[in-house]
């Protein structure tokens, strides 16, 4: 395995804001200070007043909870993956990137930051380089995994401040590139990744054709807004663009175990940007769009393929955004495979997947959705190998590609260099197939096992359950 240790290297330098404690020490009026910078921020005033405007206006209460409630203990640094390859660079913990929208907070806010700015460490962003910086901070230093939010005694949901701080950089377009790129495309055309309806139908096509050459699977169908189904499956968009060979698995399987399916025309896409980038008008719209897909075909539920934020997002955070009365069911294709599993609806041997597998829990699905049983049940039924990555379930580390990290490649080499934690983890459980139920994680985990040179190959558990079947 390439070298670990981790080079002496930060890109984020520390956010350089102006503290009260400068102004007292002129003798400044305090309660005057704050009205006075706005007044005389120039050329990058109006975004900074923006910004400031935007944070009154959001903050809600459990937000604010988390921003009072830090005593700045430092219990949540070794769960970072960026803290921990990173020791003795404050810039890397979870406190310290919740800090920078605190100090705001508190200088805008909070009764403290008012009065006594200089005790509170309160300040204020003077000038779009600061919000430049708060952007590099928040989009490039965190994988939004909230392994640090569960391992605060405090409660703190540092990911959530994230989360929120991105949404405000996000409506003033102070984000990366690769952010914008994709938020556009999702608005303009219902997806992540800009597929046109034509590309979306031909893929359909082009797997059901390849399916129906096994002359046991002649009568498959995949089909599109066939109405009053059991499930509407909704997919993630690297599906049909880079990897369909998980629609065919899925369609396999569906059709062997005799399901009544579809899949939409429009509102296909589960993953959802604004997850990613804080905008719920962006998350709202999405989810929305799905939602309305499955009343449209009066599906009995909504199954959701393998994607840790599409999981999350369509299946409680989109009905926020949304404001959406949640009326269908929906639930993870795992766990339809459990169910057709149990109710030997699907027959496999566990022989044909020998190789040692093991199990990577996506942040979104285990940590923030609780669901970790499913795929070992699923995976011990189709694998004769399985062993355990320790940490697991939700102390497992992230991938490194969540947050919408893959999108920015500008932050890549930081990300590479923290996911050495992570191909440690890997290295450790001497397995050759790493399983997740994510598509963001393969994608992540393929990056990892490529930077550190494992033999390790990424899979996905409706790959393995397909690869067992026996029909
Ligand atoms: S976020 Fe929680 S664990 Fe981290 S320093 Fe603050 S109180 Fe301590
Ligand atoms: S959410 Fe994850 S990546 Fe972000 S600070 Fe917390 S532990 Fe680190």
């Amino acid at each position: 395995m390439k070298n670990m240790s981790p080079r002496k290297r930060n890109p984020v330098e520390c956010l350089p804001l102006a503290t009260g404690s400068q102004e007292k020490a002129r003798g400044d009026d305090l309660a005057s200070v704050y009205d006075r910078r706005l007044k005389t921020y120039d050329p990058a005033g109006d975004n900074v007043r923006k910004f400031l405007d935007l944070l009154a206006v959001r903050i809600n209460r459990s937000l604010a909870v988390s921003l009072v409630a830090c005593v700045h203990c430092g219990m949540c640094v070794d769960s970072c993956h960026y803290a921990l390859t990173h020791p003795g660079d404050s810039t890397m913990t979870p406190v310290y990137k919740a800090d920078q929208i605190r100090r705001i907070f508190k200088r805008r806010l909070d009764w403290t930051g008012r009065i006594v700015p200089w005790w509170v460490h309160a300040a204020t962003p003077a000038s779009d380089e600061d919000l430049n910086r708060l952007k590099n901070i928040v989009f490039g230093t965190c994988s939004a995994c909230r392994r640090c939010t569960l391992n605060c005694p405090m409660g703190v949901d540092t990911a959530s401040l994230v989360r929120f701080t991105r949404g405000l950089l996000t409506e003033l377009g102070i984000v990366p590139e690769g952010v914008f790129n994709v938020s556009r495309d999702e608005w303009e055309t219902g997806n992540q990744m800009a597929v046109t309806p034509l590309d979306y139908l031909g893929t359909l096509q082009w797997m059901r054709d390849d399916l129906r050459t096994d002359p046991k699977l002649s009568g498959l169908e995949i089909p599109v807004v066939r109405p009053d189904c059991d499930f509407m499956y909704t997919i993630n968009p690297r599906e049909i663009k880079f990897d369909p060979r998980s629609i065919a698995q899925a369609a396999k399987i569906f059709h062997l175990a005799g399901e009544r399916w579809t899949l939409p025309s429009a509102g296909w896409d589960q993953t959802n940007f604004g997850m990613y980038s804080g905008d719920d008008r962006l998350g709202g719209y999405i989810a929305r769009n799905l939602y309305e897909a499955a009343v449209r075909l009066r599906a009995g539920r909504i199954v959701i393929s393998e994607c840790g934020h599409g999981f999350r997002s369509t299946r409680w955070e989109g009905y926020t955004w949304a404001e959406y009365d949640q009326n269908i069911p929906s639930e993870s294709v795992v766990r339809t495979l459990k169910r057709y599993l149990k109710e030997q609806r699907i027959r496999v041997d566990k022989s044909k997947n020998a190789l040692p597998v093991t199990f990577h829990d996506s942040c979104n699905i285990a940590r923030s959705g609780g669901m970790t049983e499913e795929p070992r049940w699923v995976l011990n039924e189709v694998c004769s190998n399985f062993q355990e990555m320790h940490p697991n379930r939700t102390e497992n580390y992230c991938c490194t590609g969540g947050g919408g990290l893959l999108s920015m490649a500008e932050y890549r080499p930081l990300r590479l260099e923290s996911a050495a934690v992570k191909a440690r983890q890997l290295e450790a459980t001497g397995a050759k197939l790493v399983c997740t139920m994510c598509h963001n994680c393969v994608d992540g985990l393929n990056d990892v096992v490529k930077h550190y040179k494992l033999d390790m190959k990424i899979v996905q558990v409706l790959e393995l359950v397909e690869n067992a079947l026996v029909y």
